[in-house]
């Protein structure tokens, strides 16, 4: 089942190209006719292969067909591939040079230009269709990258950092590695295109990086007999390695040194372990030294077919490159590989190692107890010959039952293999048939199960490499978009503080606008407290000329009055004047005293004759009687002068009555001038007629009275007449007692009879005193009550002048010049008035124009204050919208992070097929090779095989 062979070396001269022609470059190669020789124009120095020529399996000169390579070069690794073996193409050389052309080649779909990729792909297919039909195959792809000591899925890029694994079982494998179960080539090219798109992305991404990463399509067949139900696994790794040129030449810039380290590491690490596998004298091979001798360990000195491609460039403008790369190529050529078959055993071939494994065991046990033997001999002191020693051997051929006798011989020295475990072939070989694949190369020393745990522990070690680095790239990512979110930040931060630094500057302005507006309000309120102060005023104003108007009104009243208490005083005068006569009544009074006097004086001498006497007593009982008869008339008097008293009264309250009535009608004739200029004449016209009417009343009433008033009059001037008269007569009745005082006084003075005259003088004396004392109080009453009297008749007099005057007033005002005149004044009074009024009207209604204005304005600066706090609203709102975007923002770039980050985590593959294993069947060999293979193909259905499951029960 295995084979040692060493690895195929073909070497392929790519074409001269523009740039090397452009430089002038030649060609600098030239090749044997056995087409495996190579030899470089400046082979002059040197020994070897440098002098004589690179030797290969075989050269391809420029102009070499692509089917010419495959056919060479690769076409019998496919079918060792479907037999279960595992099997590499390498291409190497420095970029440029046509790697890819030879392993993808220039265009898939062209049958000429198509490269190795796709020719083995047909291949494979077109050897399923004409393999047994009892053979059965399922047929997955993967394809990989290795850029910077990392492994990339580029079927499912956002797994780029996948961990080697090795188990005993499986081998060195790509941990998580997707793979897509294909049942025909247009698959396979469908993911050959998927995940060159995914190189091509990355590439443009990173520099230049396809030039300087290796790309690893693997096409792992599993190949079942439905008969036996063997399995065959074998895998076929199809690498295009990056360029083998130093770093600088390809102009890649922006690495740092370490970088530059790191994509050359692969290679060299290529080189390091192709020198050791080539030198007789290493210990160590340095698979581990990077990912991808990692993952090409088997197809290195291990269990593998390989085939190593080297491209080269025939110019002299890359000679050097060239150069290296046929060195390498020889180096190369000089591993050995030892392929074995990757199979699962089949029941038959189990059943064959039982029996093996059961014959092993009785020959174990023969020589178990053979060994037994020989112990007890030697224990007891025996001795046995060398040649009666028991070994595996002799219990092989021995019968069951044999036992040795043992030796009696003792003290032979021990052999130097004695403390190793003996070995059995018998047992060595199933060992070997049970190990279904060789161990992979590099643990060299170690024990089987050391192996193992080792294997183990690094598998381990691995996976928690690779979550290291995983973690480790996430804090990365982190910080990095943290950094970003940072930046953003700051930036939104720069941009929100610019904006608020506008908004502020702006709300300053929108405040100091407010402040203004306030201002103005407050003035506009100021002006129109102002104005209103005016208005108050003007009405203050008005209302004062309003109490003028009345003051005047009541000083023309008052001045009337006094006039009218002056003009009665005068009268009064007048009036008493006429009574000067009424003197007569106290000369009368100082005769009488007089008289009285001379009564006393003549007491005691004189004594008055009984006709003096007589005609005293005469003369007193006459003046008693007139006395009476005064008195009489005087309470008559009084009587009327009640009446005249109440008539006045009554005049006087019918005057007030009419004043005010009077008053009435002024004021309303103003006021209704006032409210309407226009009746004015009307109302004037009105007014007089009205005037008239009442005058006329009111004269043909006071006429009246008047003419009572003269009656009355005339009967106080009678009465005063008569009074006068009486006291006329009281004249002579005084002129008689002074002659009968003067008769007395001469009786008296004859001294007679002049005891009983003094008695009677004595009585009348008395009597006239008495009689003196009422008729002075009588007197006294009559003055007051005829000083009551005038003062009451000038009263009325002085009130009919008045009413007289008022009359002639009316009079005149409803016709004369002078009425015309006063009209004339109250109407200009009336103008004046009506003007003042006006005047305020205007006043009053440009104060209330501009008390409108004033509230508009102020009405218009509180709507800017309410736009402007809308705007100031406006304004908060639109920087707490803002703020709300921003953290709308912020959140939704969190989201996408998280959204990226899923996406990332979840395996999304643009691949709609290859998830379930698709067994195909051969064809039985006859059936010819054209066209897409339905899937399933042959008898096997994909569920119903054991083999056929979902990749992503797989794990890894
Ligand atoms: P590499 O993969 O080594 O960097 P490429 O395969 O990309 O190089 O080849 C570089 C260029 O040379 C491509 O344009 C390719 O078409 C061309 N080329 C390479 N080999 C050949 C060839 N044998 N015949 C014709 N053109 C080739």
């Amino acid at each position: 089942m295995a084979s040692s062979t060493n690895i195929k070396v073909v070497c392929r001269f790519r074409p001269t190209n523009a740039i090397e022609a452009r430089e002038g470059g030649e060609i600098c190669v030239s090749f044997d006719d056995n087409l495996q020789t190579v030899g470089m124009r400046s082979q002059a120095v040197g020994s070897g292969p440098e002098k004589d020529g690179f030797t290969f399996d075989r050269v391809f000169p420029m102009g070499t067909k692509q089917h010419e390579v495959f056919d060479y070069g690769v076409k019998d690794i496919v079918k060792d591939v479907l037999d279960g073996y595992n099997g590499t193409v390498f291409a190497y050389g420095q970029t440029g040079s046509g790697k890819t052309f030879t392993m993808m080649g220039a265009d898939i779909d062209s049958d000429e230009l198509k490269g190795i990729i796709p020719r083995i792909t047909e291949q494979i297919f077109q050897s399923i269709v004409e393999s047994d039909a009892h053979l059965e195959y399922v047929v997955k792809v993967s394809y990989m990258e290795i850029y910077l000591e990392r492994i990339r899925d580029l079927l499912a890029p956002q797994n780029d950092n996948l961990q080697v694994h090795e188990e005993k079982s499986k081998g060195v494998y790509v941990k998580n590695l997707s793979d897509y179960y294909v049942s025909s080539a247009r698959e396979v090219y469908e993911i050959m295109r998927t995940g060159g798109a995914a190189r091509v992305i990355s590439s443009t991404n990173m520099n230049a990086e396809s030039s300087r990463s290796h790309s690893i399509f693997l096409i792992t067949i599993q190949q079942r007999n439905t008969e036996s139900g063997a399995v065959k696994t074998g895998n076929l790794y199809l690498v295009d390695l990056a360029g083998s040129e130093k770093v600088g030449k390809t102009g890649a810039s922006g690495q740092t040194l370490e970088e530059a380290k790191k994509i050359n590491k692969s290679l060299s690490a290529l080189g390091m372990v192709i020198n050791a596998l080539t030198d007789s004298k290493a210990k160590h091979i340095p698979y581990r030294d990077s990912k991808l001798t990692r993952i090409l360990q088997e197809s290195l000195g291990g269990n593998s077919r390989t085939t190593l491609i080297i491209n080269c460039s025939p110019s002299s403008y890359n000679e050097a490159e060239t150069l290296s790369t046929l060195r390498f190529g020889i180096r190369a050529k000089s591993i050995k590989n030892t392929a074995r078959v990757n199979a699962e055993l089949s029941p038959l071939e189990l059943k064959g190692l039982l029996a093996k494994a059961n014959l092993a065991n009785t020959n174990y046990q023969k020589y178990i107890a053979a060994l037994d033997a020989e112990l007890a001999i030697w224990r007891a002191g025996g001795h046995v010959e060398q040649s009666e020693w028991a070994s595996s051997a002799k219990a092989a051929s021995a019968p069951a039952a044999a036992t040795k006798k043992p030796s009696t011989s003792p003290s032979t020295p021990l052999p130097s293999s004695r403390s190793m475990t003996p070995i059995i072939p018998a047992i060595e070989g199933l060992r070997g048939d049970l190990d279904s694949r060789p161990q992979t190369p590099t643990v060299i020393g170690l024990d089987k199960d050391e192996r193992e745990d080792f294997l183990k522990r690094e598998n381990e070690l691995s996976d928690s490499l690779a979550e290291k680095e995983s973690a480790l790239l996430a804090a990365d990512k982190i910080v990095k978009e943290l950094r970003e979110e940072l930046s953003f930040l700051k930036e939104q931060e720069a941009s929100v503080n610019k904006e608020n630094k506008a908004m502020s500057t702006q709300l300053n302005e929108l405040r100091l606008q407010v402040e203004r507006l306030d201002y103005d309000n407050k003035e506009g309120s100021i002006t129109i407290d102002i104005l209103k102060e005016q208005n108050q005023d003007a009405k203050s104003e008005l209302e004062e000329l309003k109490k003028q108007i009345s003051e005047l009104k009541t000083a023309q009243k008052d001045a009337t009055a006094e006039d009218k208490e002056k003009r009665k005083q005068e009268k009064m005068a007048m009036m008493m004047a006429k009574f000067d006569t009424q003197g007569a009544f106290s000369e009368k009074d100082e005769q009488l005293r007089q008289l009285l006097a001379k009564l006393d004086s003549i007491d005691g001498a004189g004594a008055l004759s009984p006709q003096e006497l007589t005609a005293i007593r005469r003369q007193l009982s006459e003046g008693q009687s007139m006395v009476r008869e005064t008195v009489d008339r005087l309470r008559q008097s009084q009587e009327e002068n009640e009446m005249v008293t109440r008539r006045r009264d009554e005049l006087e309250a019918r005057v007030a009555a009419l004043e005010t009535e009077y008053e009435e009608l002024l004021e309303k004739t103003i006021h209704d001038e006032e409210t309407s200029d226009v009746d004015l004449a009307e109302s004037m016209a009105d007014l007089k007629v009205k005037l008239e009417a009442q005058y006329a009343a009111k004269r043909d009433a006071h006429l009246s009275e008047a003419t009572d008033l003269k009656q009355q009059l005339e009967m106080k001037a009678n009465e005063v007449r008569s009074l006068n008269a009486s006291i006329d007569s009281l004249k002579s009745v005084n002129e008689e007692l002074k002659r009968a005082f003067a008769v007395t006084s001469a009786g008296i003075e004859g001294g007679k009879n002049l005891a009983e005259s003094a008695q009677d003088l004595e009585r009348t004396r008395k009597a006239i005193n008495v009689q003196l004392a009422e008729f002075d109080g009588v007197k006294k009453s009559l003055m007051r009550d005829l000083q009551n009297r005038c003062e009451k008749v000038v009263e009325l007099e002085i009130q009919l002048d008045e009413i007289k005057e008022q009359y002639n007033n009316v009079i005149r005002n409803s016709n004369s010049k002078a009425q015309q005149k006063k009209m004339a004044f109250l109407e200009r009074n009336l103008e004046q008035l009506t003007l003042v009024q006006k005047q305020l009207v205007d006043q009053n209604s440009s104060l209330k124009k501009e008390a409108g204005i004033a509230e508009r304005k102020l009405l218009a600066r509180n709507e800017r204050i309410q736009n402007l706090e809308a705007l100031l609203q406006d304004a908060d709102r639109r920087l707490s919208i803002q703020n709300q975007k921003f953290e709308a923002q912020l959140q939704a770039v969190k989201e996408r992070l998280d959204q990226a980050r899923a996406q990332k985590a979840a395996t999304t593959s643009p691949l709609t097929f290859g998830r379930i294993a698709k067994p195909l069947r051969g064809g039985g060999g006859g059936t010819p090779a054209a066209g897409p293979i339905p899937a399933p193909i042959g008898g096997g259905v994909g569920t119903a095989n054991p083999l056929a499951r979902l990749q992503s029960e797989e794990g890894g």
